[in-house]
């Protein structure tokens, strides 16, 4: 048999890892894995192939539920074990089938844990039980989503599957967060999440010495540096374009550790990554510093609106736009929109927030008012002064009422309609 070329090892200050006993050069294949479990995103579904990830058009649907798909009824039978857990759920529940996909993957873990009762340890470097899982690190906000996704697990899948004790179920949940991978396309566009334990065991570098890819459902891993015997194996779990602080906040986040990496040490890339603008007079450090505060917190808001515009998409599928669930999102994006002074974008949440707003809230409510006023003056601002006057009497009625005629908002309110 051909030596495999890697052994699993203690790294000094990082646990358990992969170091090579070979050399390898840029761009040779170190090793391809296997998905231990993977699942396809609902949203890629009849773009690929559910069991190979293939994509390609005219794919056969299941006839049973009509949403999967696949190449080929050779394809299909080979998927059944998985899809099974899917299928006659997805008819039963309906629109209302909607785990989450960590928990859509935790099932398939635990059904391929039930079937493969023979393991062949010579064969896999790290088993799926040995994942780490850093449950005592995990915070409020991932437990709460833990939990909620828990709780998808029990409701979609109870037919097919006896479930581990909830200590368990939680133990696996933190390994699918920190040891999942997420299948990305050529345009690094989400495709599914999957479990591939010998690619888990690679520790983390910022100069990493591999990188992963896809094909179909495998995990690829190639050399990225000319190694020689003896090396650590050194991915890449996070996006490389940010500075040292950067990167370390987002590692902790995620992963509980920091990295020591050389260039977390040097730091010798952070200048050109935070390369200010040349000016004649040199820019204060403070000013900088306040720049990149500004820049993180935006970036965090940007990723507000996608969960904003996400959840929406989901409730969507559920509720009406008027249900308050709805409009609470709606509510939260029109704030993202405008702190990122996307005008037209709050306008078209505020228009639809505010006609179910008049009928949910009693008659006199501040809320309704409140957001007459804002959309109003967002018409102003656009020079659609016909639309701001009318938001405007609206909310007048209600202010004339809850603030009394001779309040001092009433009378900049007149101004204000007055105006140019
Ligand atoms: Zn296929
Ligand atoms: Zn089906
Ligand atoms: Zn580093």
């Amino acid at each position: 048999r051909r030596k495999a070329g890697f052994e699993r090892f203690d790294s000094p200050g990082k646990g358990r890892g992969l170091r090579i006993t070979r050399s390898f050069k840029v761009g040779e294949l170190l090793f391809s894995s296997p998905a231990y479990s993977y699942v396809l995103s609902v949203k890629e579904r009849g773009c690929y192939c559910e069991f190979c990830f293939t994509r390609k058009e005219h794919l056969a649907r299941c006839g049973k539920c009509k949403k999967a798909f696949y190449c080929n009824v050779k394809c299909q039978k080979g998927d059944w074990p998985m899809h099974k857990l899917e299928c006659s759920a997805m008819t039963a529940f309906g629109e209302n089938w909607c785990p989450s996909e960590t928990s859509r993957l935790v099932a398939r873990i635990l059904a391929r844990k039930k079937t493969q009762k023979q393991r062949c340890v010579s064969e896999k470097i790290l088993l799926i039980e040995e994942l780490q899982s850093h449950v005592e690190d995990v915070d409020n906000e991932k437990r709460e989503m833990n939990e909620a996704d828990i709780a998808g697990l029990h409701r979609f899948y109870s037919k097919h599957l006896e479930f581990p004790d909830h200590k368990d179920l939680l133990t696996l949940f933190s390994q699918v967060a920190c040891n999942g991978f997420t299948i990305e396309d050529d345009e690094l566009s989400h495709m599914g999440t999957a479990i591939y334990p010998d690619v888990a065991l690679i520790n983390h570098s910022c100069l990493p010495s591999v990188i992963v890819t896809y094909n179909g459902t495998s995990a690829e891993v190639r050399a990225v540096q000319d190694m020689k015997p003896g090396d650590e194996v050194l991915i890449s779990y996070i996006d490389l374009l940010y500075p040292t602080d950067d990167r370390n906040n987002r590692l902790r986040e995620s992963y509980y550790f920091t990295c020591d990496c050389q260039e977390c040490k040097s730091r010798s890339k952070d200048k050109a990554k935070l390369k200010v603008r040349k000016q004649s007079d040199p820019i204060e450090p403070e000013v900088v510093n306040n720049m990149v505060r500004y820049a993180r917190k935006t970036i965090r808001e940007f990723r507000l609106m996608e969960m904003c515009e996400q959840s929406l998409e989901e409730m969507g599928a559920v509720f009406d736009d008027s249900n308050v669930y709805m409009l609470h999102m709606m509510y939260q994006a029109m704030g993202v929109c405008l702190y990122m002074e996307d005008i037209d974008g709050a306008v078209r949440y505020g228009e639809k927030i505010l006609k179910p707003y008049s009928k949910l809230y009693p008659p006199y409510s501040l809320n309704v008012s409140s957001m007459y006023l804002k959309l109003g003056r967002l018409y102003m601002g656009l020079g659609r002064r016909s639309m701001g006057i009318s938001a405007f009497k609206k909310a007048m009625v209600i202010m004339e009422v809850a603030h009394g005629k001779d309040h001092y908002y009433l009378t900049e309110l007149h101004k204000e309609m007055a105006q140019k």
